[in-house]
């Protein structure tokens, strides 16, 4: 018989349950994240909000698959995570682009990676490029590019893989302010308007309202141990006006 908790669980995308992470420092250990309790269902924005220190990046390493937990459980469609998770990507605050590869080949070399065809690799590439807004700079080299557009090329190639559940860490904090608010509007636009087709997004930050402004709930954590403090739901209809007096007054009880 299927229990009810193992069918809830099924519908979840993610599943953390008590997920405790220890780094061995020298003859200590060090504890970074403890006791994590966190799920995620397809159809929602969830953002991580912390100080720095509090284990938001150690946590997205091993929802993505790339470390593992020192202990508890990380299931992803209710089946516990072996190795890499296939179903996410993450977006780094700096996204390592190669340099001596063009636009378009920064973002092909994703899908080559994964095994597609040439013909559909470029295609892909081409229409991933044109949706961030980078139509005409596919040939260009990262070097010839603002921090803005190399964000967005970082974006197309992680998009580029169709990612179920795409992980964002710190995207918009190497920006300034006018281009980080741009690529913040066309992210909600690919999103809210469904022209990527990832289930969720999972985004790490330590800025408020930028919290505020992208997601559906916000889940809050503390340091010395990294642990979840709170969660709160964030109801405001898009596209959200940081002017408002709803969104001031959830900005200030965050
Ligand atoms: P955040 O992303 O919230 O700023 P991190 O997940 O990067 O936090 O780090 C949480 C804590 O774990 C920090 O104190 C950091 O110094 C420590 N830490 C992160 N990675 C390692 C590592 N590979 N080895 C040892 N300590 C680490
Ligand atoms: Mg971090």
């Amino acid at each position: 018989m299927i229990s009810a908790t193992a069918v809830n669980d099924a519908d979840n995308l993610l599943d953390l349950q008590s997920v405790t992470k220890a780094y061995k420092l020298e003859t200590k250990q060090f504890l970074a994240v403890k006791d994590i309790d966190l799920h995620i269902k397809p159809g929602e924005f969830v953002c991580l909000l912390g100080p720095s220190g509090c284990g938001k990046s150690t946590l997205l390493r091993i929802i993505a698959g790339l470390n593992a937990a020192t202990s508890g459980v990380v299931s992803y469609h209710g089946q516990p995570l072996k190795g890499v998770n296939p179903y996410t990507t993450i977006v780094f605050q700096t996204f390592a682009l190669y340099p001596w590869l063009t636009v378009q080949e920064n973002v092909e070399i994703a899908l080559k990676a994964r095994g597609v065809p040439a013909d559909a690799r470029t295609n892909r590439a081409l229409k991933l490029i044109d949706t961030v807004g980078l139509d005409g700079f596919e040939s260009a080299y990262p070097r010839e590019l603002s921090g803005g557009m190399r964000q967005k090329v970082g974006f197309a190639r992680a998009m580029a893989v169709e990612p179920e559940l795409l992980c964002l860490d710190e995207p918009f904090s190497a920006l300034d302010v006018l281009s980080a608010e741009a690529l913040r509007g066309e992210l909600m636009e690919l999103w809210l308007k469904k022209k990527i087709p990832t289930k969720a997004i999972l985004m790490v930050t330590h800025n408020i309202e930028e919290a505020v402004l992208m997601a559906d709930r916000i889940v809050i954590m503390g340091k010395d141990p990294g642990h979840i403090v709170t969660e709160i739901a964030v109801t405001l209809h898009q596209p959200r006006q940081r002017k408002d007096t709803a969104f001031q007054s959830l900005v200030d009880k965050v």
